[in-house]
């Protein structure tokens, strides 16, 4: 049965995604114009260009599109463009990466990207009200000390930050290789995240949770091949962050009837849905939610888990998960389920 009318009424949270990745040809567009560079196609040719073969065709446009980013106002724009976005989605609350180290290499300075996307945020939990934290990502194919060293331009902005996340190509680049900034960031004061188990092995989901001391784990999907891994996620209550449309994109998992997210609830894992890189691949929060919906053949009960899983795993205050909880409570009802885990106390 489709569940459009519920996915779309449950209030949510957005835990994995990347504020470069929402960037939409037509914006790309009017900032390249903003700028006078040429991308040397239309919207409807980069629309087209989109459809990306695989991770390097995708690679390749995505750090064109990035490069149309320069000013504190298109920060701005395109953080405002994904929240509003969010908002049609039913998103509450969500907690953006961004890579400074993809901005600071072509010159653009910290305090420009930073101030831009921090002041849509600011507008969007006034005007939209939508809450969101901000996750500082160290791109995992450069070198450590390349990190610390955007931890130390991010202090002044310490009261900003929620986390500190690891992105970009993982296989050959491990967990255990950021130990060190992964410290500083805990002793700044940062919760931490990584991406682990999309492309990479299980082994570097426990170096993430072993080494790296995170809260949670971005992806993840690959937990499913390592059974004690799995006994640990649901013990340790570390959710997991999935992203349905984009391991199916970049052929992580090319069938989605394979996806293991059921498999992960049934064993009590906190496994949430989440968009990644929405303009590239495929669809907002809730797309992903109705694609792996229909997959699978999601019960109610099944995506109400999922939505009060996104809060339960979101680092808000205690309080305002509970407000937010109370919210779901209504359209799940509606859909006669009573029984899932709307307790807070649940988690570890
Ligand atoms: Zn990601």
């Amino acid at each position: 049965m489709p569940l459009n009318e519920l996915i779309h009424s449950i209030p949510k949270a957005e835990l994995h995604l990347h504020i470069e990745g929402t960037l939409e040809p037509k914006l790309m567009l009017e900032f390249a114009k903003r700028t006078g560079m040429s991308m040397g196609m239309s919207a409807e040719e980069l629309k087209r260009a989109y459809r990306f073969k695989d991770l390097q065709d995708f690679l390749n446009i995505y750090y064109k599109g990035t490069d149309t980013l320069r000013t504190h106002e298109d920060f701005y724009d395109l953080t405002m463009h994904y929240l509003q976005k969010a908002k049609e989605n039913n998103v509450v609350h969500a907690e953006i990466f961004y890579d400074p180290q993809a901005h600071i290499r072509r010159g653009i300075k910290f305090e420009t990207f930073t101030e831009g996307i921090i002041s849509a945020m600011k507008n969007a939990r006034r005007n939209l009200e939508i809450s969101s934290n901000l996750i500082l990502s160290f791109l995992r194919d450069l070198p450590e000390e390349n990190a610390i060293r955007v931890l130390d331009e991010a202090t002044s902005y310490i009261h900003e930050i929620k986390a500190v996340g690891l992105d970009s190509a993982e296989l050959g680049n491990p967990p255990s290789k950021f130990s060190k900034a992964f410290e500083i960031a805990k002793d700044m004061g940062l919760l931490r995240v990584a991406h682990a188990g999309e492309e990479g092995p299980p082994s570097y989901i426990w170096e993430a949770i072993e080494i790296l001391n995170v809260e949670r784990i971005d992806h993840g999907v690959k937990a499913i091949e390592d059974p004690n891994l799995m006994k640990l996620l649901a013990k340790e209550r570390i959710p997991l962050t999935m992203c349905p449309l984009s391991n199916k994109k970049l052929n992580v998992i090319p069938d989605l009837k394979n996806y293991p997210v059921r498999e992960f609830l049934k064993r009590g894992i906190m496994a949430t849905i989440n968009s990644d890189d929405p303009a590239y691949f495929g669809g907002y929060v809730n797309e992903n939610y109705t694609a792996i919906q229909r997959a699978l053949n999601l019960t109610p009960e099944e995506i109400c888990t999922l939505a009060s899983n996104s809060i339960l795993a979101s680092f808000i205050p205690e309080e305002r998960k509970r407000e937010i909880l109370e919210k779901i409570k209504g359209p799940c009802e509606k859909h006669g389920v009573q029984s899932f885990n709307l307790s807070l106390d649940s988690r570890a």
